[in-house]
């Protein structure tokens, strides 16, 4: 681990150095920091710095929170297998991003004690390195930053599947394609 940079302060889940955000606001189960919350919820849901339209920035929510994946609650195990099934859908499957929502309703189907015990807790890859939101608005131009974002989806998705591609494959099969 680096030294410090004066007054930042690290993403647990990224690694981002940020300056420390005026609202602490976080996400319940999302393990991002307040800093880092605050660039995504601006950038996703403000439409701050605005990004060029691509398809692929659909993703964009996904790669996040499986970027930031917290700490193990049934909700985080849940919420993570939905993203991570929604980016290998649209990235290994060719499931058109506009798409994803037929994904997520059937990863999530079915009786609510049954989808507790569908998907486990999977050890979260190193993303030390890896790219930011951060990086996304670091960029001056919303074709750049469009660039940066599906290069961001990529990178974190990679790294995920490197790890976890055979199980996350493997509940895309049984969840998402077989039906009961
Ligand atoms: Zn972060």
């Amino acid at each position: 681990m680096m030294t410090k940079p004066d007054g930042l302060e690290q993403c647990p889940d990224c690694g981002a150095w940020l300056p420390p955000a005026s609202e602490g606001a976080i996400h319940r189960y999302i393990g991002a920091s307040p800093a880092c919350w605050a660039i995504f919820s601006a950038l996703v849901n403000a439409g701050e710095p605005p990004l060029a339209p691509h398809p692929l920035i659909a993703l964009l929510p996904d790669a996040y929170a499986a970027q930031h994946p917290g700490v193990p609650s049934a909700q985080a195990v849940q919420s993570v297998a939905v993203h991570l099934l929604t980016l290998y859908g649209v990235l290994e499957c060719n499931v058109a991003p506009e798409q994803t929502l037929w994904i997520r309703q059937r990863a999530v189907r079915g009786a609510a004690i049954e989808r507790h015990v569908r998907f486990v807790w999977l050890t979260p890859p190193d993303f030390a390195g890896s790219p930011t939101v951060a990086d996304i608005t670091a960029k001056e131009l919303p074709a750049a930053r469009t660039e940066q974002a599906i290069h961001y989806i990529e990178a974190v998705w990679n790294l995920w599947a490197q790890r976890h591609q055979p199980t996350i494959a493997a509940w895309y099969q049984r969840y998402v394609i077989d039906t009961p």
